[in-house]
């Protein structure tokens, strides 16, 4: 059996930069390191910064006396200055990309307009984006949520950086056509469109694709669904004992990939796993 592994599987630059920020925390022996909400969509990670010792601050405590690091995806700006006020020494892990569209909504704001998230309702990333139009934001899910939805002018649209690509497109067109006069930006992160482009591709090639991420992570989700929506046989595994070994005898080639907070040795444990488990080979 070949198997083929996509070149954009794994960390994004994001979760890599978060991931070091706090390694490097935890090297330089500081005590009292927290992350605001799980670092990462990967509890296999999690497990191992838990293991030495970093702590998940669910929600802000009176005092904090610590280490506190603001994860990839960003939060409201209230409750960074809450963080802060509280007593912690704030580490803002923010993606670049994700504080570019902090940046717009700003921006806009500013200038009175209001916005349009297109995302997942509740996802961090869009509630920490919410938090920057304040009473001015409104987050559009699904056609039903345009259907709600009242919209001033001017406004603008923007989008959750792992949005998929096809649903931002056919959204914003929707909320256009219903609101005429707004402005779209698609930030949809372009490392989200290559890991995306790239499971098309494989598509093609392949007799199976097998996404390997935590069932939390949306992004890892959204693979799977853009290799479903290619009539692609997949599975969305989070570990190597979830694979069913019997579901791949018929298959000659294999696809990986991975999503954004999936570490390279979680993917290399389910390669090895296919091949232990492949009966084709001699
Ligand atoms: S997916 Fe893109 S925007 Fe999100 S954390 Fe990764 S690099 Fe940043």
């Amino acid at each position: 059996m070949k198997i083929i592994l996509a070149e954009t599987a794994g960390f994004c630059m994001g979760v890599r930069r978060a991931v070091d920020t706090t390694m490097a925390l935890v090297e330089d022996g500081e005590a009292n390191i927290y992350t605001f909400g799980p670092l990462i969509h990967n509890p296999q990670v999690l497990e191992i910064l838990e293991g030495q010792g970093v702590k998940i601050l669910t929600d802000i405590p009176p005092r904090i006396e610590g280490t506190v690091i603001i994860r990839a995806h960003g939060v409201p700006p209230s409750r960074k200055r809450e963080l802060a006020e509280a007593g912690a020494v704030v580490i803002d892990a923010t993606c670049p990309r994700v504080l570019k569209v902090q940046a717009i909504i700003k921006k806009f704001l500013e200038q009175n307009c209001f916005t349009v998230i297109i995302g997942d309702k509740n996802h961090a990333e869009v509630n920490g984006l919410l938090g920057y139009a304040g009473k001015q934001g409104a987050v559009v899910t699904d056609e039903k949520d345009i259907e709600n939805l009242k919209l001033p002018e001017p406004y603008v649209i923007v989008s959750q950086t792992t949005q998929d690509n096809n649903v931002f497109d056919r959204l914003s067109a929707a909320v256009m056509a219903h609101f005429p006069g707004g402005r779209v930006f698609n930030t949809i992160c372009d490392s989200t469109h290559k890991r995306q482009d790239e499971v098309r591709k494989l598509c093609h090639e392949v007799d199976a694709m097998v996404v390997v991420g935590g069932r939390n992570s949306a992004n890892t989700a959204r693979l799977g669904d853009v290799a479903n929506s290619m009539s692609c046989p997949v599975y969305v595994i989070e570990t190597e004992d979830e694979l069913e070994p019997e579901k791949f005898i018929n298959y000659k080639t294999i696809g990986v990939t991975a999503g954004a907070s999936t570490p390279t040795w979680m993917i290399e444990r389910v390669i090895n796993a296919i091949r232990q488990n492949d009966t084709t080979s001699p």
